[in-house]
């Protein structure tokens, strides 16, 4: 029977943390592979424009990251499309070799980088999941053309929300942003390109429910100072309020916060050895495509230092 190959590394997810720290590994000439359920990007590719990223003035999320992801693959880095369905770790006398087990086979690897992102939070209001892909989305990137000319709203004061409202006016007839605070979360100058986009804000103002029969018709909103209840009749609804780890599989086997971040130390390392993280599922301050990099190359870089000491 053949002897199962043992990778100095797996990286799971390849998203912009997953890509950059296999480009890091490669480099480090550790024999890695990446595996990725679905297909390379993660959250970024949802997005329709990076404005932040230094050196590209504009660039489309797609096109940066095959940039990426050539890069790694220069380097020898293998790429499956598995996904991660649990880590078990086997210790033999002298090594720790974790095994990640997926639908169709069994890795083993001397150290591991989680990288598997987040996805978007969903509010858990009433007609929401109902309605969901009737007329409620978290992607105004995909469904944004099913809205043209059409009446929208968005929910969220964050980064995603307002960059997304802005793109969605490109589209749709009327676009209300419903925020439930004064103050707005994201990039001032984000916040400046709604206004410039003629986005109309109602504030300190939550959704109650989404209405329609087989398909979004109207939102009901309240007012949270004055208690005011109306309806505002609109074809769609995109939600943008935050994102959720995508750290299920982990089982709670590493140290993570109440809302399932992995809690790392500053070099990427987790509660246990030789499992690292990198990228948004790891609890931190600014989730960004910058520091998903960075701490994909952090990672890649402790888990060279502890390959060499182990
Ligand atoms: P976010 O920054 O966490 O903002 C979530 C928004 O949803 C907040 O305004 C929050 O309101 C609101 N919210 C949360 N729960 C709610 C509820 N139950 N009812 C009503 N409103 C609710 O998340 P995001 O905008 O989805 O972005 C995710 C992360 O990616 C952020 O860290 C963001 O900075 C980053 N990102 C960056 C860029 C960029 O740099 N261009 C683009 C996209 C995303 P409160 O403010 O009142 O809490």
């Amino acid at each position: 029977m053949s002897q199962q190959q043992i990778y100095d590394l797996i990286i799971i997810g390849a998203g912009p943390a997953g890509l950059t720290a296999g480009l890091y590994a490669g480099r480090f000439r550790l024999k890695t592979l990446i595996l990725e359920k679905l297909i390379p990007g993660g959250q970024i590719i949802l997005t329709n424009n990076i404005e932040n990223f230094p050196g590209f003035i504009n660039i489309l999320p797609q096109e940066l990251i095959e940039r990426i992801k050539k890069q790694t693959e220069t380097v020898e880095v293998d790429i499956e499309i598995e996904e991660a369905k649990e880590i078990d770790s086997l210790i033999d006398a002298q090594n720790l070799i974790y095994k990640i087990k997926t639908q169709n086979k069994d890795y083993l690897a001397k150290s591991i980088i989680v990288a598997t992102g987040a996805r978007a939070r969903t509010l858990g209001i009433k007609g929401e999941e109902r309605l969901n892909g009737r007329g409620v989305s978290y992607c105004a990137t995909c469904d944004a053309p099913l809205f043209k000319d059409k009446r929208v709203v968005v929910i969220g004061g964050g980064d995603r929300a307002l960059e997304e409202a802005v793109f969605l006016s490109s589209y749709a007839k009327k676009v209300f942003l419903i925020h439930r605070r004064q103050e707005f979360r994201a990039a001032e100058i984000l916040v400046e390109k709604a206004k410039e986009a003629k986005i109309n804000f109602i504030l300190e103002t939550v959704v109650e429910e989404i209405l329609g029969k087989d398909k979004v018709e109207a939102v009901k909103i309240k007012n949270l100072k004055t208690s005011l209840v109306k309806e505002i009749p609109c074809e769609g609804v995109f939600i943008f309020a935050g994102i959720v780890p995508n750290t299920d599989f982990l089982k709670n086997q590493l140290l993570q916060d109440e809302s399932g971040f992995i809690i790392t130390k500053e070099d990427m390392s987790t509660s246990r050895e030789a499992i690292f993280a990198a990228g948004d599922c790891r609890k931190k301050s600014l989730y960004q495509l910058i520091t998903a990099c960075s701490e994909g190359a952090i990672a890649a870089d402790s888990v060279h230092k502890y390959l060499l000491k182990r």
